[in-house]
């Protein structure tokens, strides 16, 4: 069953006010409401001051704030923290739910209520200092890629918007963090498999905070994919803010892509290739590539020539991410040296290619990991 009140992270200032009118408040509430979460970070609706003490107990019973519980918060020596949120009441387990016609690998449950978020700080090319939130979109995830930690029992529910901006919020207010400047959908799930909801959650983000959004802005906000090529087109079709799209390729040819990923028994990387110059050409935004590197799978001298060559139809920058171990899963970390001699490669094919750096493995930060580690406890 979903919530039945409205979650205040997917109002806008136009539904907020009418929700406002309906109870005869006077017009101001949706803005003083909107500081109070947005700017002073409060959530708690008996703590909001310049309400009526009527009009405070209607909110917190009419209007949902938050609504999962933290059931676990890890900090790892890098800064990088994560959060195991539990929901308060199940998601949606159905085929439609998935957005797509494709089955979901692994099943569907309904039995965990379980999403990670992680808040991973850095330091940009510029020096500017980054707090990137990554986020889930679905609990658990219908594609059930083989060496993901997030699929394994398959697809529990959708997340609503709110649900996905809440978790936003809730790791802007972590110790050391402040201000979320990135949002990767990176976590648990394929976004544009729950469509609708993971494109408002980015309306909203991107909304200033007087406007009932966090002021992040859309160009440091990336979808990341495995891959739906109706999806991608659509996204370029219906997305007006200008996203980051990142596809998770992790292979370098269907043979090896279908190994990893059931999904792409359903596509080519041609679909893909062709999805994605539309995107180019609709939006002008140039797609990263991410590449999981499993030791002895996907990370050979031929795989980085095959890659070079998709990389550079598409004009798209890669990331090569190097594989966190999962226990029970029959994938390693690959050899340093081998990681290097794959980028050289695609170096010298002119692709712009950046290794990116491990963050938060002593909390096995990696999707998933978590909550599978809490289900097998
Ligand atoms: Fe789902 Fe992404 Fe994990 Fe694949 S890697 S199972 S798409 S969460």
């Amino acid at each position: 069953m979903i919530h039945p009140s409205p979650h205040i992270f997917e109002q806008t200032p136009e539904t907020l006010s009418a929700w406002c009118a309906e109870r005869g408040w006077p017009k101001f509430r949706a803005k003083q409401v909107f500081d109070w979460v947005y700017a002073k970070g409060v959530a708690d609706p008996h703590a909001m001051s310049n309400l009526k003490p009527a009009e405070r107990e209607q909110l917190a019973a009419e209007m949902n704030f938050l609504s999962g519980d933290t059931v676990a918060h890890q900090m790892a020596t890098d800064g990088t923290q994560k959060l195991l949120i539990e929901w308060r009441d199940s998601g949606v387990a159905n085929r439609e739910s998935t957005g797509t016609s494709l089955p979901i690998v692994g099943g569907k449950g309904d039995t965990s209520r379980q999403t990670e978020c992680v808040m991973i700080p850095a330091e940009s090319e510029e020096g500017a200092e980054r707090k990137t939130a990554c986020v889930s979109s679905q609990v658990g995830c219908p594609v059930g890629c083989r060496f993901c930690a997030s699929g394994i029992g398959g697809l529990d529910g959708n997340l609503s918007t709110g649900r996905i901006v809440e978790q936003v919020w809730r790791l802007a207010r972590l110790p050391n963090v402040g201000r979320i400047s990135n949002v990767v959908f990176m976590g648990m799930g394929e976004p544009l498999s729950n469509f609708k909801a993971v494109t408002d959650a980015v309306r909203r983000m991107a909304a200033p905070t007087d406007q009932g959004g966090l002021g992040i802005s859309a160009r440091k906000i990336t979808i990341s994919t495995v891959g739906l090529p109706q999806a991608i087109e659509r996204l370029a079709e219906e997305m007006e803010l200008p996203v980051t799209l990142a596809l998770s390729l992790h292979a370098p040819n269907d043979d090896i892509r279908r190994d990893l990923i059931p999904w792409a028994n359903y596509t080519t990387i041609q679909d893909l290739l062709a999805a994605c110059s539309k995107w180019f050409s609709k939006t002008g935004r140039e797609i990263t590539l991410e590449y999981i590197m499993l030791g002895g799978i996907n990370d050979q001298k031929q795989h980085a020539e095959e890659l070079a060559q998709v990389a550079r139809t598409l004009r798209a920058n890669v990331n090569l991410i190097r594989y966190n171990e999962v226990a029970g899963m029959p994938f390693s970390r690959p050899r340093t040296e081998d990681v290097r001699a794959f980028q050289e490669i695609l170096r010298e094919q002119r692709v712009n290619v950046h290794i990116r750096a491990s963050r938060g493995r002593d909390i096995a930060a990696a999707c998933g990991q978590l909550r599978h580690e809490k289900a097998q406890a």
